[in-house]
């Protein structure tokens, strides 16, 4: 590897800023669960039914949106550590150089652009 890892390094400590400002607004904005709402309206009447499916609607999306955080955050803390390990940049498959129009792209990319296809094929 002879690139300078250092831009990409700000890179993600920048981006792990935001996706952890992102998680905990995410976690802020929902304080309790979602079953105390379900069980404010059951039972009790019959036109609180498009309410429920809402909040319930709503839920669900914020809930993939912090899972997808939440793993963007491990790989940025891999990819962090692979700059550390001096391996930043090198696909973890098939040892490779990851394209640093790639990098530049999505900085905690692990995989060559390839291997990323293949993995998406399964
Ligand atoms: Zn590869």
């Amino acid at each position: 590897m002879n690139i300078d890892v250092e831009p990409f390094r700000t890179a993600l400590l920048e981006e792990r800023a935001r996706v952890e400002k992102a998680i905990s607004t995410l976690r802020a904005s929902h304080p309790g669960s979602i079953d105390d709402e379900v069980e404010e309206f059951s039972g009790t009447s019959d036109n609180h039914i498009g309410d429920t499916a809402t909040a319930t609607l709503g839920r669900e999306i914020d809930y993939t949106l912090g899972e997808n955080a939440g793993q963007v955050l491990g790989e940025i803390d891999a990819a962090l550590r692979r700059i550390d390990e001096g391996t930043y940049g090198t696909c973890v498959k098939c040892g490779k150089e990851i394209a640093p129009e790639r990098l530049e792209a999505y900085p905690w990319a692990s995989l060559c652009i390839d291997d990323a296809r293949k993995a998406e094929r399964g």
